[in-house]
Formats: C-alpha cells, sequence, structure tokens
C-alpha cells in the first residue's frame, strides 16, 4: 500500500492516505439528465406545477424515472444535496468525485458549496456527455477545439473550483463520431495536464464500446492505467470482465442500489470477489452514480450512504478489512493521483 497519493480536489491538490475514508469516484450532486427524458413531449419543456415529485408520483417514478416527471431527472437543489451527502460523511466517506460532465447542467460551484456543507472533499470533472445532450454545434466541434477548452479548463479551473478528473465521457452504444472526438480530445487533454478519464458507456449493452474507447483513447497516448470504464455492473461474463482488466484499465461498478433484474447486488458482489480472486483487485472501483431524484433518501432512494450501508459490511465478510479498503480507498485514489 502506498503512503499517500496527490488528488486535485475542487479546493486544490491535497495529499490522501488510503484508509483515510472511503472514495465515491463517481456521483453526481448538482445534475440536469434531461437529455434522458423518455416521456412525454419535448425533454425541456416544464412539468405542469401540480405535477411534481410526490407521494401521487412516486411509484410511476421508480418504475419509468426517466419517462414520467421531468423533475425527477433535476439535482437541483443545493442544500437538499447537502442533507443527502451527509449520509456519505457520516459513513466513513472522505471524498467524492462529482462526474457531471458538459450536457449535465453542470454547476460546480453550487455542487462544492453542498459538500463543503456535508464536510466532503470533492474532485470536480471536464469532459462532456453522450451525443444526445449535445447541441448540434457542440456535436461538430473539431477535438483539437474541444481539447484546447478542456485543457484551460484544467489549467484555470471551472466556476471558481479546480478540476481533478476527465469525465465522464459519455459513449452510446453505437459511438457516435462526436462521441469519438470527446475521446480524442480527453487523450489530449489527459497527455497537457495527467488527468485520469472516466469513461460512460451504456449499461447493459456489453463491452464492445469500453475496448473501443480503450483503443481510442490508447492510441491516443492515455495510459490505461489511468482509464476508468464505467457502468459495467451488468456483465454478466466473469471472462469478459477479465478480458478488460487485463488490459489494465478500472472496472467501475457504479450503480450499486439500482435493480436490474436478473443482475442483482448479491450477483454483483460475487462479481466482484470473482476479479478479486482473479488478480484483478486493483482495477476495481465502487460508487452509486446517484443522478435522479428518486436516488436520494428524501424520496426512498439508497442515497450516498447505500455502498457504506450495505455493500461494505458484505465486502469486509468475504474480502476481510485490508481487501475492502483497496477497492473504496486505495484504488479510486491511485486512479485519480496525479504523477504516478
Ligand atoms: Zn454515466
Amino acid at each position: 500500500m502506498k503512503a499517500s497519493y496527490t488528488i486535485r480536489t475542487a479546493k486544490g491538490d491535497r495529499s490522501l492516505t488510503p484508509g483515510s475514508g472511503y472514495v465515491l469516484p463517481h456521483e453526481h450532486i448538482i445534475c440536469d439528465l434531461r437529455a434522458r427524458w423518455s416521456g412525454q413531449g419535448d425533454a425541456h419543456d416544464l412539468d405542469a406545477p401540480g405535477l411534481p415529485l410526490g407521494p401521487e408520483t412516486i411509484d410511476a417514478v421508480r418504475h419509468d424515472s426517466q419517462g414520467t416527471v421531468r423533475e425527477n431527472l433535476m439535482l437541483s437543489d443545493w442544500y437538499v444535496a447537502a442533507q443527502e451527502l451527509l449520509e456519505a460523511r457520516r459513513s466513513g466517506c472522505g471524498l467524492l468525485v462529482d462526474l457531471t460532465a458538459h450536457g449535465l447542467g453542470a454547476m460546480p460551484s453550487l455542487a462544492v458549496r453542498a459538500a463543503d456543507a456535508a464536510g466532503l472533499d470533492t474532485v470536480i470533472a471536464v469532459g462532456r456527455y453522450i451525443v444526445a445532450a449535445l447541441t448540434p454545434e457542440e456535436r461538430d466541434l473539431p477535438s483539437a477545439a474541444l481539447a484546447e477548452e478542456w485543457t484551460k479548463a484544467a489549467e484555470n479551473g471551472i466556476d471558481g473550483c479546480a478540476v481533478g478528473v476527465i469525465g465522464e465521457i459519455g459513449l452510446s452504444v453505437d459511438m457516435h463520431e462526436a462521441e469519438r472526438r470527446s475521446l480524442q480530445a480527453a487523450a489530449t487533454t489527459h497527455g497537457h495536464t495527467g488527468l485520469a478519464v472516466n469513461v460512460h458507456i451504456e449499461p447493459g449493452h456489453g463491452l464492445g464500446t469500453a475496448h473501443e474507447a480503450l483503443s481510442l483513447l490508447e492510441s491516443g497516448g492515455t495510459d490505461p492505467a489511468k482509464i476508468a470504464i464505467s457502468h459495467i455492473d451488468y456483465e454478466t461474463d466473469l471472462n469478459a470482465l477479465i478480458e478488460l482488466a487485463r488490459r489494465g484499465c478500472y472496472l467501475e461498478f457504479d450503480l450499486f442500489g439500482r435493480a436490474f433484474p436478473p443482475v442483482s447486488e448479491p450477483n454483483r458482489v460475487d462479481m466482484i470477489t470473482s476479479l478479486v480472486d482473479a488478480g484483478h483487485g486493483d482495477r476495481v472501483l465502487l460508487s452509486q452514480d446517484i443522478c435522479m431524484r428518486h436516488g436520494l433518501r428524501r424520496w426512498g432512494g439508497p442515497g450516498y450512504g447505500h455502498l457504506a450501508r450495505e455493500i461494505h459490511p458484505v465486502l469486509r465478510d468475504r474480502l476481510g478489512a485490508a481487501g475492502t479498503e483497496l477497492l473504496i480507498s486505495e484504488n479510486p485514489m491511485r486512479f485519480l493521483s496525479l504523477g504516478q
């Protein structure tokens, strides 16, 4: 175990020691997910007053989280966020990575305000989400222009916050040309800044896009040890996960708290322990990707403390205290660290 890792938090570089608190490497604090709206009408129409998220609508929302009430796709209240984040802090979380990229309504200073109020350190991201979240002009941007913009953001900060990671770089099931340009820009920005890259693949569609993304980033000079592939939770083929881990990137199980029959949370824990047994324990990341209101405790959701409450104890039983710390503390610190 390394003594400490230097990580660029929103407030500047910090030296963090594994075991000094767990890390949530993929969350959202202030976020607008309306690019994924699948219900009636335009995503950007406003819900009629009187049809908010509430006791009358929450069951329907749980059943169809992205097509019932637009309000469910908005994490827009910093004070509510602070209250919710407190559960992560109280369960031992020290650092939370907010991967709210362009296209997801990022408001870093508001996110940091919420995390601050809850006593949490935050890492802020630069990058852009899937093509559906971009305007036609944004889709057409050449990768060099994107890379220049992102490098500048990484060097100067965004909204008064230092930037500590590139992501989440959104990729659709069939990778769009604009998304390929996002990956090229991520590789160039990584080359200039050394910041790690987090890639979003659509969950439940296999790992083909992950391999393609890895190859593109590697051909742009990115070390696989600085790449994390998000949302791999629903992969049921252990050998496919081992094949991906062998390429040297991080495998992020970050949809804990969400049901996706038939892949239950115990299935995911089995998959993780199998990866550890196969020698890839140093490449596993765990998070919850809270990005909708029904994921919050106040709406009966799992909340930011779900992993600590439900999953960490199971991992400690199966992997021991040190084996668990590797997954929840050292791995994300090593992934995010600067200059290594
Ligand atoms: Zn994502």
